[in-house]
């Protein structure tokens, strides 16, 4: 599992040095904004949602190397994608990183997103790593207020 834990280290350091979708979105019809005080990490997250699809997806932010590379592979991983299909993705997301040590982590339904698999061992990183899915979360249901992950 060793080669596993390193590729999954890699994909992070990669996606917080060069994160994808990384720029304001200027026809976003949703934008919400998501605050983890614990670590300091800062996203804001910008939609162009139509007919429920998730057409354009972009995000803003500053913060741990988690909680940037997390944005840039959520936001990858929901392009495209319906609403409900944003929601199952973030169910299962949410599962893996919060889920007990034996929690497993389905690679089919996550693809990439499973390198965040080894956060569930440091509890403090958890939130770090949910951050950019609650803020989807919210801009899905158009909340208008700042998200907190506590
Ligand atoms: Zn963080």
């Amino acid at each position: 599992m060793t080669d596993l834990t390193e590729l999954y280290q890699q994909t992070i350091i990669e996606h917080n040095r060069s994160p994808r979708n990384f720029k304001k979105l200027e026809h976003a019809n949703r934008t919400a904004e998501g605050y983890n005080a614990i670590c300091g990490d800062k996203i804001t997250l910008y939609l162009r949602l139509e007919d429920d699809v998730i057409r354009e997806i972009a995000f803003q932010g500053s913060g741990c190397a988690i909680s940037q590379a997390s944005a840039s592979l959520m936001t990858s991983a929901v392009a495209g994608k319906t609403k409900v299909e944003a929601q199952a993705l973030f169910r299962a997301f949410h599962d893996m990183v919060a889920g007990g040590a034996d929690a497993a982590a389905d690679p089919g339904t996550l693809g990439k997103l499973a390198a965040f698999a080894g956060v569930r061992q440091f509890p403090a990183r958890v939130k770090c790593a949910n951050l950019s899915w609650h803020t989807l979360r919210a801009a899905l249901a158009a909340a208008a207020e700042p998200v907190s992950t506590e």
